[in-house]
């Protein structure tokens, strides 16, 4: 009786969360199944940035019922954490997203009725021991303080709280000692990191520096969190990988004020220009959502203009997907389906040309790669540079050790 399945859907925090309650349930005695036809509990990991994201997971759990009646099935995260009485009558049990960490607690007691706990502003400090991958993520911060218009993580996630540096540095430590040579520190808004003990991310990243991990990277950036000091200390660093993802959501000053984000269009360019002179050859990665309220088609043109101007390395796009709850789903203004999609197309084109770019500036350089362990369909085997170019290659390199090659255009793609 002690066989479970899971599914996790939507972000990389989530992911690493889906891993991490697998372990914790390994770790109690539970066997994990690959088919859920077979398991006891069938457990999905939520996710609820899109609307068509809650359609998935009751269409997932619908489906776990038919092919399976017998199974207990367990709704948990992000989907429970901000709609719990839409998604009540969806599943047998209900976690949210600091109960689904300690989930063995709850299946252990056959899913018994739990206390309500008020655990918003506690960091649960769980890691993954036995990751399979070869660059490990860390969940370094959760939650977040901002209000975007768009967004409802605030209220999935609750306000932001970070893990202790100790914590940190353990993982880390632990990480070394299974071979990796590079973490990827994550969390809804890592910007935030330490602001409840009045400590900047540079404080934590100065610990880690002291680890004898070989690299790191940062995840998603908020764009006026990328202060002076903290790329200062960036820069000189022998460590940091130069690689950053930036929340811009828009590069249009009107849409940016829509959207509640509070830094304006120079501020943005500002911080880029900042970041080319510092980190030449650095990944510039930005999350651009298109078709938000009251964006024309002037205002999706001046997005671009900045974004060309801006000469970022990769653009992540997303059509704005309206979210029950937020201010932005009441707002006038909402732009077609159809419209979306194209502004979304038009720039992913503009997205394509600009990683090209970013690709021959580096055709020749010799760059630092850590490969997957796992072998793709092509017989390929996947690397990643410090500065995040994405290689395949027949060589079977030691994984989750750092390579130096020259890079050839032959190596891109697979
Ligand atoms: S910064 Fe805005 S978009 Fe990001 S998690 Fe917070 S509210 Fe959501």
């Amino acid at each position: 009786m002690k066989k479970f399945f899971v599914k996790s859907l939507g972000c990389k925090t989530n992911q690493i969360e889906g891993q991490i309650i697998a372990e914790n349930l390994k770790e109690h005695g539970f066997e994990q199944v690959k088919n859920s036809k077979v398991a006891n509990f069938f457990i999905l990991n939520s996710c609820t940035v899109t609307s068509s994201a809650d359609s998935e997971v009751k269409y997932l759990l619908n489906k776990a019922k038919r092919d399976n009646p017998n199974a207990t099935t367990v709704l948990v995260g992000c989907i429970v954490s901000a709609q719990k009485e839409l998604v009540k009558e969806w599943a047998d049990v209900l976690l949210d997203n600091s109960e689904k960490l300690k989930i063995s607690d709850y299946l252990e007691e056959k899913i018994a009725e739990h206390a309500e706990k008020n655990t918003e502003n506690i960091f649960e400090n769980v890691f993954l021991k036995n990751p399979t991958s070869s660059r490990v993520s860390i969940k370094i911060q959760e939650g977040c303080n901002n209000s975007c218009a768009y967004c409802i993580i605030p209220r999935a996630r609750g306000k932001s709280r970070s893990n202790r540096t100790e914590n940190i540095i353990e993982e880390i430590n632990h990480l070394v000692s299974l071979g990796k040579e590079e973490v990827i520190l994550t969390g809804i808004h890592i910007g935030l990191w330490g602001l409840e003990w009045g400590k900047k991310l540079e404080d934590l990243l100065i610990e880690i520096e002291k680890t004898d991990i070989k690299r790191y990277r940062l995840g998603s950036l908020y764009v006026n969190e990328l202060d002076d000091n903290l790329l200062e200390f960036l820069a000189k660093s022998e460590k940091f990988c130069p690689h950053f993802h930036l929340s811009l959501q828009s590069m249009c000053n009107k849409t940016l004020q829509n959207m509640k984000r509070k830094y304006t269009v120079q501020e943005e360019l500002d911080k880029i220009s900042k970041l080319h002179k510092l980190f030449p050859n650095a990944f510039l990665g930005a999350d651009i959502i298109v078709g938000f309220p009251m964006e024309t088609s002037v205002d999706f043109e001046e997005t671009i203009e900045n974004i060309k101007k801006a000469r970022l390395s990769k653009l992540h796009v997303f059509p704005y997907s309206k979210r029950k709850g937020t201010v932005a789903a009441v707002m006038e203004g909402q732009v077609p389906e159809s419209e979306k999609k194209v502004r979304a197309r038009k720039l992913i084109k503009v997205s394509d040309e600009l990683l090209n770019e970013f690709l021959e500036r580096n055709i020749g350089l010799e760059l630092n790669f850590i490969f997957d362990d796992k072998i793709n369909k092509f017989g390929m085997q996947k690397g990643v540079s410090e500065n995040y170019i994405e290689i395949f290659s027949k060589e079977n390199y030691a994984p989750s050790k750092i390579h130096k090659i020259r890079l050839e255009r032959e190596m891109l793609g697979n």
